[in-house]
């Protein structure tokens, strides 16, 4: 069985919803389709449900309008007999009523969590009704009865498990499953979400649940690129990847994949392909557990890091130190990604600033603390590159005119990260781009 993705803009418009139709119609076997929203919906429906929680009524109603009307012009497009507009009509109308419904109460939190989630049970009830009208079998598997997670929002992948396989076995004679990316229910049982970007960790979690033949994620581009192409002008794709160096890529920042997507694949070693939607021939990338050594694969940044310095001679050097530091970090839930050391002081990022003063305050007992917030953690991938000759000097002699506050190389043989000023990502990966790989 294959689990295959779709993202929003691989369903934002009419024609490409047909296009997936097409793609499901000439791939032979069982699958198990996993959308996201229409490119754009959830953006509008967190500017609701900002605007909701500020109290803005007006400003999310006339949001909730241009969506409604973007919706009522889609369906409009997407079937072609006047039966089926209307049952498009219906299905539009009925998630208006509910997100006013949710808009008119009392707007909490949980509140928010629906209202995000209404992108992916649209998407995916419109698609059905288009397979519907052109005669595809295919079923509707609601992803709130199986995709969940635990009070440390960490999926229950043994759980999906076991709720999955037989409801697919149940459904052994239809060949197309479809079910909801990026929604989940959290352990108080009410509707949440794997975070933005999350339809891709939902097809991770379903392929590993159910131990699929490979995980396909289709998007708008050809495959995991060598650089952030969105920065970076000249950028090509890479054929083959390992999990751990895909990892390693989603997770400092390639926005191809959520940053959890390989976890539950590499765990069942379910093999994860990358393909195009807009050019289905292209190759793509695919991702296994066997990879070619030695070489600069690509370079992925995350943005938005804060640098944490806890400068103290008295106890540095005294074991216990640095678990009593890391231990602040654990009681706050916030993890670390980079950490330096040297003899009088430990330097270490984070990337959620959500309990950055109440830290601070309790670092401040070790030592004297600076923070440096608006950083970029910049990481270059490759299997076993830091086993190779010369990598630092080629990585280095590329940031030559960049200031580089921190450097990472060694707890991975996979990268070697660096952290620079957020001002200065855009450089630093146009420089790496052609030191590493002589394009520009
Ligand atoms: P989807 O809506 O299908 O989930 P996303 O927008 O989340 O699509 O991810 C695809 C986008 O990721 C590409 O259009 C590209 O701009 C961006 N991207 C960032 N880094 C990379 C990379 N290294 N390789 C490929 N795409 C990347
Ligand atoms: N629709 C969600 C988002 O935009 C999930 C996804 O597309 O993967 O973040
Ligand atoms: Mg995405």
């Amino acid at each position: 069985m294959l689990v295959m993705k779709f993202g929003g803009t691989s369903v934002g418009k009419p024609e490409r919803m047909k296009k997936i139709a097409e793609l499901l119609l000439s791939t032979p076997g069982k699958k198990i389709v996993v959308l996201s929203a229409l490119s754009g919906t959830t953006n509008a429906l967190v500017s609701i449900g900002d605007n909701l929680l500020l109290g803005q009524k007006a400003k999310a109603e006339e949001t909730i309008a241009t969506l409604e009307t973007h919706y009522n012009t889609f369906v409009k497009e997407l079937y072609g007999s006047e039966s089926f507009q209307a049952i498009g009509q219906e299905i539009v109308s009925r998630f208006f009523i509910f997100i006013r419904l949710l808009a008119a109460g009392h707007f909490d939190n949980k509140g928010y969590r629906e209202l995000l989630a209404q992108g992916e049970l649209i998407s995916t009830e419109l698609f059905y009704q288009h397979l519907q009208e052109r005669k595809i079998s295919a079923r509707l598997l609601p992803a709130l009865y199986f995709m969940s997670i635990d009070e440390n929002e960490e999926p229950e992948l043994e759980k999906i498990s076991v709720r999955l396989k037989p409801l697919v076995s149940s459904l052994n004679n239809i060949e197309i499953i479809i079910t909801q990316g990026y929604i989940c229910r959290n352990h108080r049982n009410e509707i949440d979400n794997l975070k933005r970007g999350g339809s891709d960790y939902t097809a991770s979690l379903v392929g590993a649940a159910i131990q699929a033949e490979e995980i396909q994620i289709w998007t708008d581009i050809d495959g995991m690129h060598n650089n952030d192409p969105r920065i970076v002008k000249k950028t090509v794709p890479i054929s083959e990847l390992t999990f751990d160096e895909a990892s390693e890529l989603a997770y400092f920042g390639a926005k191809i994949l959520h940053p959890s997507t390989i976890v539950p694949a590499q765990k069942m070693n379910v093999p994860v392909r990358l393909k195009n939607t807009m050019d289905e021939k292209a190759p793509g990338t695919i991702i296994t557990s066997k990879g070619t050594e030695g070489s600069f694969k690509a370079i992925a940044a995350k943005d938005d890091i804060t640098a944490i310095n806890i400068r103290s001679s008295r106890m540095l050097m005294a074991y216990g130190f640095l678990r009593r530091v890391f231990e602040v970090f654990e009681n706050y839930k916030t993890s670390i990604d980079m950490v330096t050391t040297s003899e009088v002081a430990v330097s270490l990022t984070i990337d959620n600033n959500t309990h950055l003063t109440a830290i601070e305050n309790e670092l401040k007992k070790f030592g004297v603390i600076e923070v440096y917030k608006d950083q970029t953690i910049i990481c270059v991938v490759g299997n076993k590159i830091t086993e190779q000759k010369g990598v630092l000097n080629k990585i280095f002699d590329s940031l030559s005119s960049i200031p580089v506050r921190m450097v990472c190389s060694g707890g991975s043989t996979n990268n070697v990260t660096v952290l620079v000023d957020k001002g200065n990502k855009a450089p630093a990966l146009n420089a790496l781009n052609e030191g590493l790989f002589g394009l520009k």
